[in-house]
Protein backbone atom coordinates (compact mmCIF):
# COMPACT_ATOMS: atom_id res chain seq x y z
CA UNK A 1 0.00 0.00 0.00
CA UNK A 2 1.52 3.16 -0.84
CA UNK A 3 0.80 5.30 2.34
CA UNK A 4 0.22 9.08 2.21
CA UNK A 5 1.85 11.52 4.61
CA UNK A 6 0.84 14.96 6.24
CA UNK A 7 3.40 17.08 8.58
CA UNK A 8 1.68 19.97 9.69
CA UNK A 9 3.86 20.37 13.04
CA UNK A 10 7.24 21.53 12.07
CA UNK A 11 9.08 23.14 14.78
CA UNK A 12 10.55 26.89 12.87
CA UNK A 13 13.99 27.57 15.03
CA UNK A 14 14.86 30.60 13.21
CA UNK A 15 16.33 33.67 15.19
CA UNK A 16 16.09 37.35 14.43
CA UNK A 17 19.04 37.69 14.30
CA UNK A 18 19.59 35.24 11.70
CA UNK A 19 16.65 36.35 9.54
CA UNK A 20 18.56 40.27 10.19
CA UNK A 21 21.81 38.73 9.03
CA UNK A 22 20.04 36.85 5.64
CA UNK A 23 18.48 40.31 4.21
CA UNK A 24 21.54 42.48 5.15
CA UNK A 25 19.48 44.83 7.64
CA UNK A 26 21.80 47.57 9.07
CA UNK A 27 19.78 50.58 10.00
CA UNK A 28 18.62 50.01 13.85
CA UNK A 29 15.13 51.89 12.67
CA UNK A 30 14.57 49.20 10.11
CA UNK A 31 15.52 46.58 12.95
CA UNK A 32 13.59 48.05 15.45
CA UNK A 33 10.87 48.20 12.56
CA UNK A 34 11.22 44.27 11.57
CA UNK A 35 11.18 42.80 14.97
CA UNK A 36 7.64 42.48 16.59
CA UNK A 37 6.99 41.71 12.69
CA UNK A 38 9.22 38.92 12.93
CA UNK A 39 7.34 37.84 16.09
CA UNK A 40 4.37 37.77 14.93
CA UNK A 41 5.30 35.80 11.68
CA UNK A 42 7.05 33.29 13.62
CA UNK A 43 3.46 32.73 15.75
CA UNK A 44 1.02 32.03 12.60
CA UNK A 45 3.66 30.15 10.50
CA UNK A 46 2.52 27.29 9.97
CA UNK A 47 4.81 25.28 6.68
CA UNK A 48 3.12 21.70 5.85
CA UNK A 49 4.15 18.88 3.82
CA UNK A 50 2.15 16.00 1.93
CA UNK A 51 4.06 13.29 0.63
CA UNK A 52 3.45 9.91 -0.81
CA UNK A 53 4.80 6.66 -1.98
CA UNK A 54 4.28 6.00 -5.73
CA UNK A 55 4.94 3.21 -7.82
CA UNK A 56 7.01 3.94 -11.22
CA UNK A 57 5.13 1.34 -13.51
CA UNK A 58 6.77 1.92 -16.41
CA UNK A 59 9.56 3.58 -18.36
CA UNK A 60 9.11 3.84 -22.25
CA UNK A 61 11.92 6.28 -24.14
CA UNK A 62 11.61 9.32 -22.20
CA UNK A 63 8.08 8.44 -20.72
CA UNK A 64 7.85 7.62 -17.06
CA UNK A 65 4.56 6.01 -16.17
CA UNK A 66 4.33 6.80 -12.39
CA UNK A 67 0.82 5.26 -11.42
CA UNK A 68 -1.37 6.55 -13.71
CA UNK A 69 0.15 9.69 -14.16
CA UNK A 70 2.57 9.96 -17.69
CA UNK A 71 5.83 11.96 -17.36
CA UNK A 72 7.54 12.70 -20.47
CA UNK A 73 11.49 13.69 -19.65
CA UNK A 74 14.36 11.83 -20.83
CA UNK A 75 15.91 13.18 -17.37
CA UNK A 76 13.76 11.47 -15.76
CA UNK A 77 13.95 8.51 -17.50
CA UNK A 78 17.57 7.94 -16.84
CA UNK A 79 17.04 9.03 -12.85
CA UNK A 80 14.51 6.61 -12.67
CA UNK A 81 15.27 4.16 -14.74
CA UNK A 82 16.07 1.41 -12.11
CA UNK A 83 13.96 2.99 -9.86
CA UNK A 84 10.63 0.96 -8.51
CA UNK A 85 9.31 3.56 -5.84
CA UNK A 86 9.61 7.47 -5.74
CA UNK A 87 8.04 9.77 -3.15
CA UNK A 88 5.87 12.41 -4.93
CA UNK A 89 5.91 15.82 -2.59
CA UNK A 90 4.82 19.49 -1.99
CA UNK A 91 5.92 21.48 0.77
CA UNK A 92 4.90 25.18 1.73
CA UNK A 93 5.58 27.69 3.94
CA UNK A 94 2.07 27.72 4.71
CA UNK A 95 -0.50 30.25 3.54
CA UNK A 96 -1.38 31.30 7.68
CA UNK A 97 2.08 33.54 7.49
CA UNK A 98 1.45 34.27 3.40
CA UNK A 99 -1.85 35.85 3.64
CA UNK A 100 -0.56 37.41 6.51
CA UNK A 101 1.96 39.00 5.28
CA UNK A 102 0.50 40.36 2.21
CA UNK A 103 -1.34 42.77 4.05
CA UNK A 104 1.79 44.58 4.11
CA UNK A 105 1.93 47.56 1.85
CA UNK A 106 5.29 49.03 2.33
CA UNK A 107 7.08 47.94 -0.67
CA UNK A 108 11.09 47.29 1.53
CA UNK A 109 8.79 45.77 4.32
CA UNK A 110 7.05 43.63 2.15
CA UNK A 111 9.95 42.09 0.36
CA UNK A 112 11.84 41.38 3.40
CA UNK A 113 8.65 38.87 4.65
CA UNK A 114 8.87 37.73 1.63
CA UNK A 115 12.82 36.85 2.33
CA UNK A 116 11.28 35.75 5.80
CA UNK A 117 8.88 33.00 4.35
CA UNK A 118 11.66 31.58 1.92
CA UNK A 119 13.86 30.98 5.11
CA UNK A 120 11.00 29.33 6.83
CA UNK A 121 10.44 26.82 3.75
CA UNK A 122 14.30 26.21 3.32
CA UNK A 123 14.23 25.37 7.33
CA UNK A 124 10.83 23.16 6.55
CA UNK A 125 13.15 21.50 3.85
CA UNK A 126 15.48 20.57 5.81
CA UNK A 127 13.51 18.92 8.74
CA UNK A 128 11.21 17.37 5.97
CA UNK A 129 13.99 15.84 4.61
CA UNK A 130 15.71 14.87 7.69
CA UNK A 131 12.17 13.09 8.65
CA UNK A 132 11.60 10.93 4.91
CA UNK A 133 15.45 9.60 5.95
CA UNK A 134 14.81 8.74 9.27
CA UNK A 135 11.60 7.73 8.80
CA UNK A 136 11.53 4.99 5.12
CA UNK A 137 15.75 4.00 5.58
CA UNK A 138 16.17 5.84 2.67
CA UNK A 139 20.14 6.81 1.84
CA UNK A 140 21.42 8.72 -0.43
CA UNK A 141 18.75 10.17 -2.35
CA UNK A 142 17.80 13.09 -4.91
CA UNK A 143 15.05 15.38 -6.02
CA UNK A 144 13.34 16.22 -9.75
CA UNK A 145 11.35 19.48 -9.38
CA UNK A 146 8.84 20.32 -12.25
CA UNK A 147 10.37 23.32 -13.90
CA UNK A 148 13.42 23.19 -12.06
CA UNK A 149 16.66 23.22 -14.21
CA UNK A 150 16.59 23.89 -17.93
CA UNK A 151 13.19 24.21 -19.47
CA UNK A 152 13.14 20.62 -20.81
CA UNK A 153 14.27 18.83 -17.91
CA UNK A 154 10.98 18.10 -16.52
CA UNK A 155 8.71 20.45 -18.07
CA UNK A 156 6.63 22.51 -15.47
CA UNK A 157 3.56 22.23 -17.80
CA UNK A 158 3.73 18.79 -16.03
CA UNK A 159 2.67 20.05 -12.38
CA UNK A 160 -0.59 18.76 -12.45
CA UNK A 161 0.32 15.18 -13.27
CA UNK A 162 2.41 15.74 -9.66
CA UNK A 163 -0.56 17.39 -7.53
CA UNK A 164 -2.78 14.16 -9.15
CA UNK A 165 -0.47 11.44 -7.80
CA UNK A 166 -0.71 13.65 -4.12
CA UNK A 167 -4.42 13.69 -3.77
CA UNK A 168 -6.29 17.01 -1.92
CA UNK A 169 -3.17 18.91 -1.94
CA UNK A 170 -5.64 22.00 -1.11
CA UNK A 171 -6.95 20.51 1.96
CA UNK A 172 -4.05 19.85 3.51
CA UNK A 173 -1.86 21.82 2.98
CA UNK A 174 -3.59 24.91 1.27
CA UNK A 175 -1.11 24.79 -1.87
CA UNK A 176 -2.93 25.39 -5.00
CA UNK A 177 -1.67 25.71 -8.45
CA UNK A 178 -2.25 28.76 -10.94
CA UNK A 179 -3.23 28.94 -14.49
CA UNK A 180 0.52 29.23 -15.39
CA UNK A 181 0.96 25.64 -13.74
CA UNK A 182 3.13 27.85 -10.53
CA UNK A 183 2.23 27.33 -6.91
CA UNK A 184 0.27 29.54 -4.76
CA UNK A 185 1.87 30.38 -1.86
CA UNK A 186 4.38 30.88 -3.92
CA UNK A 187 7.21 29.69 -0.88
CA UNK A 188 5.99 26.14 -1.83
CA UNK A 189 8.27 23.65 -3.55
CA UNK A 190 7.05 20.20 -5.33
CA UNK A 191 8.85 17.25 -6.87
CA UNK A 192 9.54 13.41 -6.62
CA UNK A 193 12.37 12.13 -3.89
CA UNK A 194 14.13 8.72 -5.78
CA UNK A 195 17.24 6.74 -4.39
CA UNK A 196 20.33 8.48 -6.11
CA UNK A 197 23.97 7.28 -5.64
CA UNK A 198 24.92 9.70 -7.95
CA UNK A 199 23.20 12.83 -5.99
CA UNK A 200 21.35 13.98 -9.12
CA UNK A 201 20.86 17.75 -8.79
CA UNK A 202 18.52 20.25 -11.70
CA UNK A 203 20.87 22.91 -11.25
CA UNK A 204 23.86 20.79 -12.77
CA UNK A 205 21.31 20.49 -16.37
CA UNK A 206 20.54 24.73 -15.33
CA UNK A 207 22.04 27.35 -17.68
CA UNK A 208 20.45 30.16 -15.70
CA UNK A 209 23.44 32.90 -14.37
CA UNK A 210 23.64 34.38 -11.70
CA UNK A 211 21.34 32.68 -9.39
CA UNK A 212 22.13 32.40 -5.44
CA UNK A 213 20.58 29.36 -5.29
CA UNK A 214 23.05 27.45 -7.22
CA UNK A 215 23.60 24.03 -5.19
CA UNK A 216 26.10 22.61 -8.54
CA UNK A 217 27.51 24.37 -11.60
CA UNK A 218 26.24 23.58 -14.83
CA UNK A 219 27.43 20.04 -16.27
CA UNK A 220 25.43 18.62 -18.94
CA UNK A 221 27.77 15.41 -18.53
CA UNK A 222 26.01 14.56 -15.92
CA UNK A 223 23.19 12.63 -18.46
CA UNK A 224 25.92 11.02 -20.24
CA UNK A 225 27.13 7.86 -17.59
S1 LIG B 1 20.59 27.08 -10.75
FE1 LIG B 1 19.00 28.21 -9.70
S2 LIG B 1 17.30 28.35 -11.15
FE2 LIG B 1 18.67 26.72 -11.88
S3 LIG B 1 17.82 24.83 -11.00
FE3 LIG B 1 19.40 25.58 -9.58
S4 LIG B 1 18.27 26.82 -8.09
FE4 LIG B 1 16.91 26.54 -9.87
Amino acid sequence: MNERFVIDDFQITLTFDEFVRHIRLEEEDDIAMMRPLFVEAMAVAKPKAVYRGCEVKKIDGDAVFIEKEVFISAVMAKNLREIGRVYAYILTCGEEIDVWSRREKDYFVYLWLDALKELVLREARTQFFEMFTTKHGVGRFSSMNPGSGNIDVWPIEQQPGLFALLGDVKSDTGVVLTDGFLMHPTKSMSGILFPSESGYVSCALCTREHCVNRQAPYDPAIMDS
